[in-house]
C-alpha cells in the first residue's frame, strides 16, 4: 500500500513551489519508508529562532519565501509508530526514493545529508545514500570543518 500524506504535512507544504510538493508525493509514492513533512514553508521569525537555537545554519535558508514567492524546501521526517524520528536509517530509504522521484521529474534537488544535488549521487540505493552522507562528512573532516547534515531536508536547485 503507498502511503498518504497526512493533514498536517499536506498544511506544511501550503506555500510551497508546486513542484516541490509533486516531488514530495512522487517521493512518498516511491518510498517504502512513511515519512511526514516537518517543515515547508517557514516565516522570517521562525528561521531566526531556528538559527537562533542552532538547528538552522543560516538566515537565506531556503524553507524561507524565495523570490518568486514560494518556499523551496521542505524536510521529510522518516514516520514510525506514530512518531516523526530523525533516525538515519530510514532517512536513507526515503533520500533514495527522493532521488528516483527528482529523477523522473527532471528537478534538480539538493539533499541535506551531504549537501549534493540527487543526480550527483552515485547509485540510488539507501545504501549509496548512506554513502554520500559518509563521503561528505570525511572530507568536512579533513577539510578541519564541521560536517552539518540535515537528512530529512531537500531543496529545490534554481
Ligand atoms: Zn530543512
Amino acid at each position: 500500500m503507498p502511503y498518504v500524506l497526512g493533514a498536517k504535512s499536506r498544511a506544511e507544504l501550503v506555500g510551497v513551489h508546486p513542484d516541490f510538493v509533486r516531488f514530495v508525493e512522487l517521493t512518498l509514492k516511491y518510498s517504502t519508508q512513511d515519512f511526514g513533512v516537518h517543515d515547508g514553508l517557514r516565516s522570517e521569525a521562525e528561521q531566526r529562532e531556528y538559527v537562533r537555537t542552532g538547528v538552522s545554519q543560516t538566515m537565506n535558508g531556503k524553507h524561507l519565501k524565495q523570490s518568486d514567492g514560494w518556499g523551496h524546501a521542505g524536510d521529510l521526517v522518516p514516520f514510525i509508530n506514530g512518531k516523526l524520528r530523525w533516525e538515519w536509517p530510514p532517512i536513507y530509504v526515503i533520500a533514495a526514493a527522493a532521488k528516483r522521484a527528482a529523477a523522473e521529474m527532471n528537478l534538480r534537488v539538493k539533499w541535506g545529508g551531504c549537501w549534493q544535488e540527487l543526480s550527483q549521487i552515485k547509485g540510488d540505493t539507501p545504501a549509496a545514500m548512506e554513502a554520500a552522507v559518509n563521503a561528505y562528512g570525511a572530507a568536512r573532516r579533513k577539510a578541519g570543518k564541521k560536517a552539518f547534515t540535515d537528512g530529512p531536508h531537500f531543496e529545490l536547485v534554481r
